[in-house]
C-alpha cells in the first residue's frame, strides 16, 4: 500500500517555491538584506527543511520567536553545515539568528551558548543583557525593538527617551539591529504605515546607529522607504498573499488533497452531517473524504468551502467532522468519484488564502493549522508528507 493511499490527506510542501519566494522578496527589497522568519516551525511547514533550503539559497539572517526554536534552528543549521563542509565549527557561526521574544528569565546564557541574539523589548531586557555582559566582561550582540504603534512588543517611546538620555544603560550591549513592526502593512492606504515609519526614524535618531528593520511580508510591498536595511518576511515566503486584493506575486508553497473513503447516493430531502445543516433539494451523490478539523482543516469551513475533482468544483456540504468531510459530487462524472480518488482542497483551483477567507481567517492560520497536523517525517524534504505515524513495517514504505 502506498503512503498516499494510507494517508487520509496529503499536504505537499514545495520547498523550491519557498526558495523562489525568498529570492523574489530579496530582489524586491534590494539593497536591503532579506532575512527569513521561521517561527512556529516555519509557519507549520517545517523549519528543519525550510531553513537549510533558505540558507543554501544565501539567506544569512533568521528570526524565530522563542529560545527553544532558536536552539533547534542553530543545531539544524550546524548539522546541515557539517554535511556540506565537514569541518570544524566556528564559535559564532553564521547565519545570524534573532529570538523575537528574547530569552525566558534566567536562560539568557543559553542564547550565548547557541550563538543566538535576543531581540530586547524593554529597558528591563536591556538591563538583564547588560548585567550578563558585565559579568562576562564582554559586549554581547542584540537587536533593539521599538514599538511604533503596534502596542505588542518593543520599547515604548518613553523608554526610547530614557535610553537616549541615559546611554550607559546600553553598556555591554552591542546593538546590531534596531527594529519595529508594522500593524497595518497589508492595508497600503492605512495612515498608520507612514506614521510608524516616521516614528521609527525618530526613534532610530535617538538610538545607537545600527541597521534598521521595519518591514515584514506586506511591508516589503509598501515601497522602498519601508525597506530600511533589512526586511523580515515570513508569510510571503510560504505563499500567503502579501498584498490582499491584488494578484499574489508569490508562488503557492502548499497543496492539500484528501482521499475519498465512501461514495453514496441519497434522496432529495436527506440531511448530511452533524446538526443536519445541509439538506438536499434533489437526489444527490455525496463523497466522504478523510480529513477533518483534527488535521487542521478548520471546522468553520463547514458548508463554506469546496474541493476540486479534476477541474470540477464540488461544494463541501454539512459540517466538518473530526476526521471526515462530505462533498456534493452529483455533477462529477461517476468514473472520477470512487473510494481512493483524491479531492483537491488547496491547490491550483483554490488557494490557501481563498480557503482562509471562507473560514473567516487569514492564510497564516491555514498554514499553522494544517502543517503541524499533517506533516510527518522531516527527513525527506522534497517528498510529499502524509498523515499518520512512523510505526509501520519498513517494507511498507
Ligand atoms: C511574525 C513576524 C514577522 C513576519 O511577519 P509576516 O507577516 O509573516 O511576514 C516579522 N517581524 C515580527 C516582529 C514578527 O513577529
Amino acid at each position: 500500500m502506498t503512503d498516499r493511499l494510507r494517508a487520509g490527506a496529503t499536504l505537499t510542501i514545495d520547498l523550491a517555491a519557498i526558495v523562489a519566494n525568498w529570492r523574489l522578496l530579496r530582489q524586491r527589497s534590494a539593497p536591503a538584506e532579506c532575512a527569513a522568519v521561521v517561527k512556529a516551525d516555519a509557519y507549520g511547514l517545517g523549519m528543519a527543511e525550510v531553513a537549510p533550503a533558505l540558507a543554501d539559497a544565501g539567506c544569512r539572517i533568521f528570526f524565530v520567536a522563542t529560545l527553544d526554536e532558536g536552539i533547534a534552528l542553530r543545531c539544524r543549521l550546524q548539522t546541515h553545515g557539517d554535511e556540506v563542509v565537514a569541518g570544524g565549527t566556528p564559535p559564532l557561526p553564521p547565519p545570524a539568528i534573532f529570538v523575537l521574544n528574547g530569552a525566558p528569565r534566567g536562560c539568557e546564557t543559553e542564547l550565548l551558548q547557541y550563538g543566538l541574539m535576543p531581540v530586547l523589548n524593554s529597558l528591563s531586557d536591556i538591563a538583564t543583557w547588560g548585567t550578563l555582559a558585565a559579568m562576562l566582561g564582554a559586549t554581547l550582540p542584540a537587536a533593539l525593538h521599538v514599538d511604533t504603534g503596534m502596542s505588542r512588543l518593543g520599547l515604548p517611546s518613553e523608554e526610547v527617551e530614557r535610553l537616549a538620555d541615559e546611554p550607559e544603560r546600553l553598556d555591554g550591549t552591542g546593538v546590531v539591529l534596531v527594529m519595529s513592526h508594522l500593524a497595518c502593512a497589508d492595508e497600503p492606504a492605512h495612515a498608520l504605515n507612514r506614521q510608524q515609519l516616521e516614528a521609527f526614524s525618530a526613534a532610530r535618531a535617538r538610538l545607537p546607529s545600527a541597521p534598521g528593520s521595519l518591514a515584514a511580508s506586506s511591508g516589503i510591498f509598501l515601497g522602498a522607504d519601508w525597506a530600511c536595511e533589512m526586511v523580515r518576511p515570513g508569510a510571503a515566503l510560504y505563499g500567503v498573499a502579501p498584498t490582499p486584493g491584488t494578484d499574489n506575486p508569490m508562488q503557492p508553497a502548499i497543496s492539500l488533497a484528501a482521499r475519498i473513503v465512501q461514495v453514496r447516493k441519497i434522496d432529495s430531502g436527506t440531511t448530511v452531517g452533524y446538526g443536519a445543516t445541509h439538506q438536499t433539494r434533489a437526489p444527490a451523490i455525496i463523497a466522504t473524504a478523510a480529513v477533518g478539523y483534527a488535521d487542521g482543516y478548520l471546522r468553520s469551513l463547514g458548508n463554506r468551502s469546496a474541493g476540486y475533482i479534476g477541474d470540477i468544483r464540488v461544494p463541501l456540504v454539512g459540517r466538518v467532522s473530526m476526521d471526515l468531510i462530505t462533498f456534493d459530487v452529483t455533477d462529477v462524472p461517476p468514473e472520477l468519484v470512487h473510494p481512493d480518488a483524491e479531492i483537491e482542497l488547496i491547490g491550483a483551483n483554490l488557494n490557501g488564502d481563498a480557503v482562509a477567507a471562507a473560514a473567516g481567517t487569514i492564510g497564516y492560520e491555514i498554514l499553522t493549522s494544517l502543517g503541524p497536523a499533517l506533516r510527518a517525517s522531516t527527513r525527506r524534504p522534497t517528498r510529499d508528507r502524509h498523515c499518520g505515524g512512523d510505526a509501520r513495517p519498513a517494507t511498507d514504505r
